[in-house]
């Protein structure tokens, strides 16, 4: 079940965002008319892949902003030319971001934008089209992911079985924190997800452009913007 926790807000207060919890995992759907705009040119069956490239890295920085509200910072001081003043550096271990190929790599450019320090590893992941489950062709990250806190990349949150086990693998290793981040999710994904990481020890984020209406029987999602690798890179 998803429980909106926005609900006591003031009237007339307008959220930048709408989170929820579904089990273990807060959900936090963006809502601001340039993310609205955005992903409206992406749906868009006329936008060329070029277009929806830039339009996708776009989507993404904007997304990384919220998605990063709980990464990890330092008390510092600098000196300003006029005197001392308190701030905060990103901390150590550097952040770790892991697009899951294909389709997730269109998602780097726009996410390290915002946070150039962090440090990328991937996973390679491919849905079997009959049963819909993932399996992992490709893998590169530390072995020891104790203490980071990882950015998991993916664009199209459809049956939840790949994100859960991207999420896994990465817990496995020690994550200790994890964000998600979506362009748009089937209701049924999110459930999915949540139901698969019940169990999991850690806290996990969840956050979206959008939730559209439900799964189609190829596991599409409707409307959705179609296969997001090939309107990224061309039908391979
Ligand atoms: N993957 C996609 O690229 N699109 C969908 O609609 C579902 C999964």
């Amino acid at each position: 079940m998803v429980s909106d926790r926005t609900q006591s807000r003031p009237s007339g207060h307008r959220p930048a965002s709408t989170p929820a919890t579904v089990a273990a995992v807060e959900i936090t759907v963006i809502d601001h008319p340039l993310v609205a705009h955005k992903l409206t040119v992406l749906r868009d069956v006329q936008t060329d892949s070029p277009t929806f490239r830039r339009l996708t890295e776009e989507l993404v920085t904007l997304l990384a902003y919220e998605a990063t509200r709980q990464v990890r910072v330092n008390p510092v001081t600098v000196t300003t030319p006029v005197a001392s003043a308190d701030g905060v550096r990103l901390a150590l271990p550097k952040p770790l971001v892991v697009p899951i190929l294909r389709a997730g790599l269109g998602m780097l450019e726009g996410m390290v934008r915002l946070v150039p320090t962090a440090e990328v590893g991937f996973v390679g992941m491919v849905r079997n089209e009959e049963t819909l489950e993932p399996s992992t062709y490709a893998e590169r990250l530390p072995e020891d992911l104790h203490g980071r806190q990882c950015y998991v990349l993916d664009p199209m949150l459809a049956t939840g079985g790949t994100l859960a086990a991207a999420v896994r693998f990465l817990v496995d290793r020690g994550a200790d924190h994890i964000t998600c981040i979506c362009l748009l999710a089937a209701p049924e994904g999110i459930e999915r997800l949540g139901s698969l990481l019940d169990d999991l020890k850690v806290p996990c984020t969840l956050v979206l452009a959008g939730v559209d209406e439900r799964l189609n029987e190829k596991g599409y999602i409707v409307p959705g913007l179609g296969d997001a690798g090939d309107r990224l890179y061309g039908v391979v």
